[in-house]
């Protein structure tokens, strides 16, 4: 399966993660990849960066050495109702949002609770990414959450570093498998993502692919795979896309 884009990537600037945008964007051209979309975590994850690096996302040109680049955020789910942690100012310098639970910014509730943390989180009209619904720390009720992404329009993330050694995440393997066959009976899209915290993972979807070959998932629920997938996931539609 040819893919065009990754939009989960981080740099130094979320404060544990280990390339710079200039090495993520040269590892995306090495790839093949035609996108690459930043996404560095918010404001509530210990170490990350400030506001302002997200409101001056201006001084990143449109294209750097043939790679689009999309600016993005992946903001912390804060509460049961789905707060998250991305002030209205924010926004406009913003191309797409992905929201996602993670250890230290919210702590695990019961199936419910994590579920209604994201389906809250899926009302906020930037929001069109569910980053890494794939961990045993965080239980999910699939069926009520793939009903929520289908209805919302949003888009629940297949993260290619919950399969690796590296990730905290637990069980994503099995977790996928439920989460993809839901999507595959009701028809829901999702995005392929790399989540790379060092530019050598960068439009590595190894994981991902396996799996999707392994429960046979239908190609055209993958938004990676076409340009126009973005339309799916993008809040604002660059020139380039129209
Ligand atoms: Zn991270
Ligand atoms: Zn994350």
């Amino acid at each position: 399966m040819k893919l065009l884009f990754d939009l989960h990537s981080h740099t130094v600037a979320s404060g544990h993660a280990y390339g710079t945008l200039k090495e993520n964007v040269e590892e995306a051209a090495a790839k093949g990849l035609k996108i690459l979309g930043t996404s560095d975590h918010a404001i509530s994850m210990p170490g990350t960066t400030n506001p302002i690096f997200f409101t001056n996302y201006r001084a990143i040109p449109e294209e750097i050495q043939g790679v689009k680049i999309l600016k993005g955020i992946e903001a912390n789910v804060m509460d049961y109702q789905g707060t998250i942690d991305v002030e209205e100012k924010i926004y406009p310098a913003l191309d797409y949002v992905i929201a996602s639970l993670h250890v230290p910014c919210i702590k695990s509730g019961s199936k419910e609770e994590n579920t209604s943390a994201l389906i809250g989180a899926m009302k906020n009209p930037y929001l069109k990414i569910i980053g890494h619904p794939d961990d045993n720390r965080y239980p999910l009720d699939y069926d009520r959450l793939t009903d929520a992404a289908k209805e919302q329009e949003v888009v629940l993330e297949l993260n290619n570093s919950s399969f690796g050694p590296a990730s905290g995440r637990q069980n994503a393997w099995e977790n996928d498998l439920v989460l993809l066959e839901y999507c595959k009976k009701k028809e829901v899209p999702i995005i392929l993502g790399s989540d790379a915290h060092i530019f050598c993972d960068v439009g590595c979807f190894e994981g991902c692919l396996k799996i999707l070959e392994y429960c046979d998932f239908p190609k055209e629920l993958v938004v990676n795979r076409k340009k126009k997938g973005l339309l799916k996931v993008l809040n604002r539609v660059p020139e380039w896309l129209q």
